[in-house]
C-alpha cells in the first residue's frame, strides 16, 4: 500500500494550486517576472495558510530554466528534481534550537549553488530560533552573499526580533476563507471518490478554522472506514458540536429556556464534546450576534452588553480548563448567570393558593436572616448541624439525595440563583433530617448560608422532605469529616441537638457539644 496522506498528497507544487492567498502569489510572480527578488523574504500567518508551499514554489520558480509568467515550468531539469535538490535548504527551527543549523549554513553560504541561479534557506517556525540563532542569522542577513535567498516563515510574527524583520520583505498570510476551503475540500473528494455532502464539505472548512492543512488532516480522518462523511457522522467522529448545536442552545438563552440549556449542555457533556472547540464555536456565533445587535438596534432578550459580557466569561472559562473540574459545569453557571429567575412568579402563585404557609415561611425565613446576621449565631448553626447530621448520617441517604439533587437542577421550580448554587456544590454527607454540602470557594460558601432558609424551602418543597442544609468549605469538610472518624473510633454518641432551642437560650453550642457526646465503654 502506498497511501499517501492527503495534505501531502495535495500540498501544492505549482503557484496556482495555492488557495486564498491571490494578493501575495500575483506578488511574488510580478517580482520573478521583473527579476526583481529579495534576499530575505517573511512569511508570517496562521498554521496551515500556505506558507512553507509557497516557499517552495517561490524557490522552485526562481530557479526554473522557463518561467511561465511567474510560474515554475514544471518541465526544466531543475523543476522536475526540485525534490533532490541541494539548493534548497529546510530548517524547521521548532524541532531543534537551530544554533548547529544556522552555524553550519553560515560555514556553507560562501559556496555557490550547485545546480540552480540561487541557494535557497527556508527556515520554518524561525520564531523559535534561540538568541544566539537569531544573531547569527542577523549577521548573514547584513551582507547576504548574491546568490543566496532566505524565506523565514512563522506563526508568531511578534517573537521575531525587529532587527530580522526589517531586513525581509513582509507578506501576512490570511486565513483560508470557508468558500476557498470548501472548494478545495470538494475537489479533493472527487479526486479521490471520497462521498460527502455538502454540510460536511461546510462543517469541515468550519472546523479548520482557515487551515488548509487542518481541512485536508480532518477529510483524511473522516474517510478512513470508507462510509458516505455526512455532518452527523462529524459530530460522531470529531466530538464537536454543529453549528445548529449552537444556534439551538444560543436561542434558548435568548427565550429564558433553563430547561433547554441545561440540557442541551448535559448533552455535550455526555457526548464528550471537546469543550475547547465548543466554547470557541459558541464566542464566534454570540459575537456575530452581538454584532448584529449593535448594527440593528434590535434584540431579543440579551442586548449588546450583556452579550459582550457573556462572550467574555466564556473566554475566561478557557483559562480554567486546567483546573480539574468538569468544564461543562463551568458553562452551566455561566448560561445561569445570564438566564432569569422565575423565583418571583413562583411567590405570586404560592401566595394566592396558600396564604398561611407563606406566612410561616417569612418567618422561618427572617428568623434564619436574623441569626446569619450574627456570625456567632451562624456558626452555632454550622456547627449544630454539623453535629445534627453526624447523629444518623448514612450512606444510603447520601446517595439517595445525590441523585434528587441532580434532578432538581432539571426541573423549572427551582429559581436559576438556586441552581447556580447547587450545581456549584456537592453533597457530602446527608442523614434523613440534615445535609452537609461544600463549595468550591468559601465566596460561596458564605453567599449560600446566608441564603439557607430560601434555599431550604425550595429544595424541601420540591422534594417533599424536612431537611436542614449547611454549607462547608472543602476545608472545613475535610477537618470535620476527620474529626468525625475519630470520634468514631473513640466510640462517642452524636446526640440530636434542638436548634431552635439552643438559638433562642442563646446558649454556647461548644458546651452543649461537649456534653452531647456520651462515652460508651
Ligand atoms: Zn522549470
Amino acid at each position: 500500500m502506498n497511501y499517501k496522506v492527503l495534505y501531502r498528497k495535495y500540498r501544492p507544487d505549482n503557484f496556482e494550486n495555492i488557495i486564498g492567498q491571490d494578493y501575495i502569489i500575483k506578488t511574488l510572480q510580478n517580482s520573478i517576472r521583473n527579476g526583481n527578488i529579495s534576499h530575505a523574504y517573511i512569511f508570517s500567518g496562521p498554521r496551515g495558510t500556505g506558507k512553507t508551499s509557497t516557499a517552495k514554489v517561490f524557490s522552485k520558480a526562481i530557479n526554473c530554466l522557463n518561467p511561465v509568467n511567474g510560474s515554475p515550468c514544471g518541465e526544466c531539469e531543475f523543476c522536475k528534481n526540485f525534490s533532490e535538490n541541494p539548493d534548497i535548504i529546510e530548517i524547521d527551527a521548532a524541532s531543534n534550537n537551530g544554533v548547529d543549523e544556522i552555524r553550519n549554513l553560515i560555514d556553507n553560504i560562501k559556496l555557490t549553488p550547485t545546480n540552480g541561479k540561487y541557494k535557497v534557506y527556508i527556515i520554518d517556525e524561525v520564531h523559535m530560533l534561540t538568541p544566539n540563532a537569531f544573531n547569527a542569522l542577523l549577521l548573514t542577513l547584513e551582507e547576504p552573499p548574491k546568490h543566496s535567498i532566505f524565506i523565514l516563515a512563522t506563526t508568531n510574527i511578534e517573537n521575531v526580533p525587529i532587527t530580522i524583520l526589517s531586513r525581509c520583505q513582509r507578506f501576512d498570510f490570511q486565513k483560508i476563507k470557508i468558500d476557498d476551503l470548501v472548494e478545495r475540500l470538494k475537489y479533493v473528494c472527487e479526486n479521490e471518490k471520497i462521498s460527502i455532502e455538502n454540510a460536511a464539505l461546510q462543517e469541515i472548512a468550519e472546523l479548520s478554522e482557515g487551515g488548509m492543512r487542518d481541512a485536508l488532516s480532518l477529510l483524511d480522518q473522516l474517510s478512513k472506514n470508507g462510509e458516505k462523511i455526512t455532518a452527523d457522522l462529524i459530530e460522531k467522529q470529531i466530538k464537536t458540536v454543529s453549528q445548529k448545536n449552537i444556534n439551538d442552545l444560543l436561542d434558548s438563552l435568548e427565550n429564558n429556556n433553563i430547561d433547554n440549556c441545561l440540557n442541551l449542555i448535559n448533552e455535550y457533556r455526555n457526548r464528550a464534546i471537546d469543550y475547547k472547540t465548543l466554547i470557541k464555536k459558541l464566542i464566534t456565533i454570540a459575537s456575530k450576534r452581538a454584532k448584529n445587535i449593535k448594527i440593528t438596534g434590535k434584540y431579543i432578550r440579551l442586548n449588546f452588553k450583556e452579550y459582550k459580557d457573556f462572550i467574555f466569561d466564556l473566554s475566561a472559562s478557557l483559562s480554567r480548563t486546567n483546573i480539574n473540574v468538569d468544564n461543562f459545569t463551568l458553562l452551566e453557571l455561566i448560561f445561569l448567570d445570564y438566564l432569569e429567575s422565575n423565583q418571583e412568579e413562583t411567590i405570586v402563585k404560592k401566595s394566592t393558593k396558600e396564604p398561611k404557609k407563606i406566612d410561616e415561611e417569612i418567618v422561618e425565613k427572617e428568623k434564619v436572616n436574623q441569626n446569619t446576621e450574627n456570625n456567632i449565631d451562624l456558626d452555632n448553626i454550622v456547627n449544630i448541624r454539623i453535629n445534627n447530621c453526624f447523629v444518623n448520617a448514612q450512606k444510603q441517604y447520601l446517595e439517595k439525595i445525590k441523585k434528587e439533587i441532580i434532578n432538581l437542577n432539571n426541573s423549572l421550580n427551582i429559581p436559576g440563583k438556586i441552581k447556580t448554587i447547587l450545581i456549584d456544590s456537592i453533597v457530602v454527607a446527608a442523614s434523613d433530617k440534615n445535609l452537609i454540602l461544600t463549595c468550591g470557594n468559601i465566596h460561596n460558601v458564605e453567599n449560600s448560608n446566608r441564603m439557607l432558609a430560601e434555599i431550604e424551602q425550595v429544595i424541601n418543597k420540591e422534594l417533599n422532605e424536612n431537611y436542614k442544609i449547611i454549607f462547608l468549605s472543602e476545608k472545613r469538610w475535610q477537618e470535620e469529616k476527620e474529626k468525625y472518624i475519630v470520634n468514631v473510633k473513640n466510640k462517642y454518641v452524636y446526640n440530636y441537638i434542638n436548634e431552635d432551642e439552643q438559638i433562642m437560650n442563646n446558649i454556647d453550642i461548644n458546651d452543649v457539644f461537649n456534653k452531647s457526646k456520651v462515652e460508651i465503654v
